[in-house]
């Protein structure tokens, strides 16, 4: 008997151990993007939470792992919010998972995922928990009838559903937010009056769309009736025309579709069509006029410059950047090294290097009228491996002239303002949740600084 009620003290001893058990981070140099540099700082962590920033009291110390931050500087952890956990199945959520964390990347946006694919993801997180990134996602892409993304083309594997007048929008939005997502990712093919309905539906619901502009729809129209973000700044080219109507109404007239070409087909061919003539003929009043209504209506901005340079960059050709490759599972990694060595062997075409150099200059003109940025990358798409991938967008972010805090506010703060979530995350204080990354050199000098990862903190856990 006694020895059953020492067993039982000696385990709930260690639970309560394992409970309090603090980590002390001393004299390290806090970096986040609402306060700057703060120099010889002192942070305790307990039960996932930053519990106290200065001195840390010596009951605390005495229970807690020490971590020596002499030198070093602790940023919040970073987002990626734009990745597609179940586009490339051969990559496995536990690579995707283990490749963030080990990036500094410890939350992540999935923008579009069937549900049922991305199930066992959300298992994994919930058995475990302190070894795996916040994960927010919106579901499948909602796209028109003719879908772009439906599993019948290569490259296009069926990530969405497909929404017309007919169908119970109230009843899908339902539906989506029953399977816990909390905002939710329009597709191009969607009609204006579905896409308009799709918007109120969600306002009513406190839900953000973001995604990809309908190509039926006028973008101010769209801003104005509640849009809450845009990838790829898809769009823009077309909207900063100088005759953007006339494209509009091109677009329309292709899309009834009369060859009954395939979505994925028809949305390319009306790119092909107009994003590099609309890119020629940009009216610059025009685009600013656009550019100072996204700000003025907080529309978020996830330009995604990784995967809008992908044929410019060529980051595949670089043989360093293959290396990451080899975190791949088999499979992936030897398909990825095949594809990126036969791409590598084709130059960047004019266009590419067009849009490579549009999408940024835009990026920096949406920067400076306050247009809300978020880093997100598509990874896996493009050969851009999970995490590592990140970094590469924190640096387009700052060629495209954001400061090195201004980077830094695009993959912490801001995301965490997209889901209403910054008194919880996105900067280093007390009450906020501890997901944190400890540098070995200032990112403050140079943003690639970001790669050079000492240890990352995850939910409270040193990963
Ligand atoms: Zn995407």
């Amino acid at each position: 008997m006694k020895t059953k009620i020492r067993l039982f003290t000696l385990l709930i001893g260690l639970q309560l151990f394992s409970l309090q058990a603090g980590i002390v981070i001393e004299n390290i140099t806090l970096i986040d993007a609402k306060s700057g540099a703060r120099n010889g700082q002192t942070v305790f962590i307990e039960n996932g939470v930053i519990q106290s920033i200065g001195n840390a009291s010596e009951s605390n110390v005495e229970n807690s792992q020490i971590i020596d931050g002499n030198g070093k500087y602790l940023i919040p952890g970073l987002w990626d919010a734009h990745v597609h956990l179940t586009f490339i199945p051969e990559i496995d959520h536990e690579t995707h998972f283990k490749l963030y964390l080990k990036n500094g990347v410890t939350s992540i946006r999935d923008t579009g995922a069937i549900i049922s694919k991305l199930q066992p993801s959300l298992n994994f997180i919930e058995e475990n928990p302190s070894t795996t990134p916040r994960l927010f996602y919106a579901g499948p892409l909602i796209d028109g009838a003719d879908r772009v993304y439906k599993g019948m083309e290569p490259g296009f594997p069926n990530l969405s559903i497909g929404i017309d007048e007919h169908s119970n929008i109230r009843g899908v939005v339902d539906g989506l937010m029953a399977e816990g997502v909390t905002f939710l990712k329009s597709y191009e093919m969607l009609t204006r009056e579905t896409y308009l309905e799709l918007l109120s539906v969600a306002q009513e619901n406190g839900l953000r769309v973001t995604g990809h502009v309908p190509l039926s729809i006028d973008l101010e129209e769209a801003i104005e009736a509640g849009l809450g973000g845009m990838q790829h700044v898809r769009n823009m080219d077309l909207a900063c025309a100088k005759d953007a109507d006339n494209l509009l109404g091109k677009r329309q007239n292709s899309l009834e579709n009369e060859a009954s070409l395939a979505g994925s087909a028809l949305r390319t061919q009306i790119h092909s069509a107009q994003r590099y003539y609309a890119i020629d003929n940009t009216d610059d009043e025009r685009c600013l006029r656009i550019i100072k209504k996204l700000s003025a209506y907080g529309v978020f901005q996830t330009p995604t410059l990784t995967i809008n340079t992908f044929d410019s960059r060529r980051f595949y050709a670089d043989s360093k950047w293959r290396e990451t490759y080899r975190e791949l599972p088999e499979s992936a990694k030897n398909n990825w090294m095949e594809g990126s060595l036969s791409l590598a062997k084709i130059d960047a075409t004019e266009n590419a290097i067009k849009f490579d150099a549009w999408s940024l200059s835009l990026v920096n003109k949406m920067h400076a009228e306050g247009v809300k940025i978020l880093a997100g990358t598509d990874t896996p798409i493009g050969y851009l491996t999970p995490g590592y991938s990140l970094h590469k967008e924190l640096e387009l972010l700052s060629e495209a002239g954001l400061s090195n805090l201004e980077v830094l506010r695009s993959a912490t703060i801001t995301p965490a303002e997209f889901f209403g979530m910054e008194d919880q995350m996105g900067t280093i204080e007390v009450g906020k949740l501890a997901d944190l990354v400890i540098l070995n050199e200032d990112p403050l000098e140079s943003i690639s600084n970001t790669q050079n990862i000492h240890l990352v903190i995850a939910k409270g856990q040193i990963q």
